[in-house]
């Protein structure tokens, strides 16, 4: 695959940007250091937990200074990819505050009874109930989607469940596989070439996971640098069939790499 100069960067967060609220060592740094040369960057994260004027004030706690149009989430994605298939107009819901504003932002309804379709993001508040809803509707008819597919996310010390077990659950009870919109699915780099009007030649995942960020780059022709700052360690990365285009040690060493433009 050809690297180009001057890369449009799609950069994940967890673990890229940060870790929880506390921001990686060189984020900062590797975003004005873009900022500064006026280049285009997305970041772009699998979570649909929180909306972008929460991750512009999150990333703004930390020191690093973006807009929302900066800012991408698969519950953005979702929400533009129902809307403009014209997929459902009545969606019942699983998943978070942000993710319903999305919906209702691309005019779609979020409704408690005869929707076109379910939709299940990252829910702290699931129940039981919740899922016997989603079950019941999808059996009855209604199109299956998921935000996102990991299973879990570290949240401090503990690993906490995601979208991708919540969804897992409701596939066995009805047979039917979710469509999912989040890396490593196309749907996010479709909808950066959208917003920035570009190619996927001119575009780079960054990311810290091969099964997600890495395996999007790969499947779709798009070059993909992994940083070392995240869940991915030196044995893992040797023993993945997933390789990235290149491997950096921090966003630094990217970034003097990016400066240097050595391709
Ligand atoms: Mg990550």
């Amino acid at each position: 695959m050809k690297e180009v100069k001057k890369l449009i960067y799609i950069i994940d967060m967890d673990g890229t940007l940060y870790h929880g609220n506390s921001p990686i060592e060189h984020a900062k740094e590797f975003i004005q250091y873009l900022q500064q040369n006026n280049r285009k960057f997305i970041l772009a994260t699998n979570c649909p937990g929180n909306s972008p004027a929460g991750l512009v004030a999150k990333l703004s706690s930390m020191g690093i200074e973006v807009n929302e149009s900066n800012i991408l989430t698969s519950g953005q994605v979702t929400a533009a990819y129902i809307a403009e298939n014209k997929i459902a107009s009545k969606v019942y819901l699983i998943g978070s505050q942000a993710l319903e504003e999305e919906l209702i932002k691309k005019g779609i309804q979020v409704v408690q009874n005869e929707p076109d379709c379910v939709v299940v993001g990252f829910d702290r508040d699931f129940t039981y109930e919740k899922m016997k809803k989603a079950v019941g509707f999808i059996l009855g008819g209604a199109s299956f989607i998921a935000t996102n597919c990991d299973y879990t996310i570290p949240e401090g010390e503990l690993i906490v469940p995601h979208t991708g077990a919540l969804s897992a659950g409701i596939e066995i009870a009805t047979g039917v596989k979710p469509l999912i919109l989040g890396k490593p699915e196309k749907y996010i780099l479709e909808e950066v070439q959208h917003r920035l009007i570009c190619c996927k030649e001119e575009c780079c995942i960054i990311g810290d996971r091969l099964d997600t960020d890495i395996a999007t780059g790969i499947r779709f022709g798009v070059n993909s640098y992994l940083v070392m700052t995240g869940v991915t360690g030196y044995d893992l990365l040797k023993e993945s069939e997933i390789q990235p285009t290149r491997v950096f040690k921090d966003l630094k060493e990217l970034m003097v790499f990016d400066r240097e433009g050595s391709y």
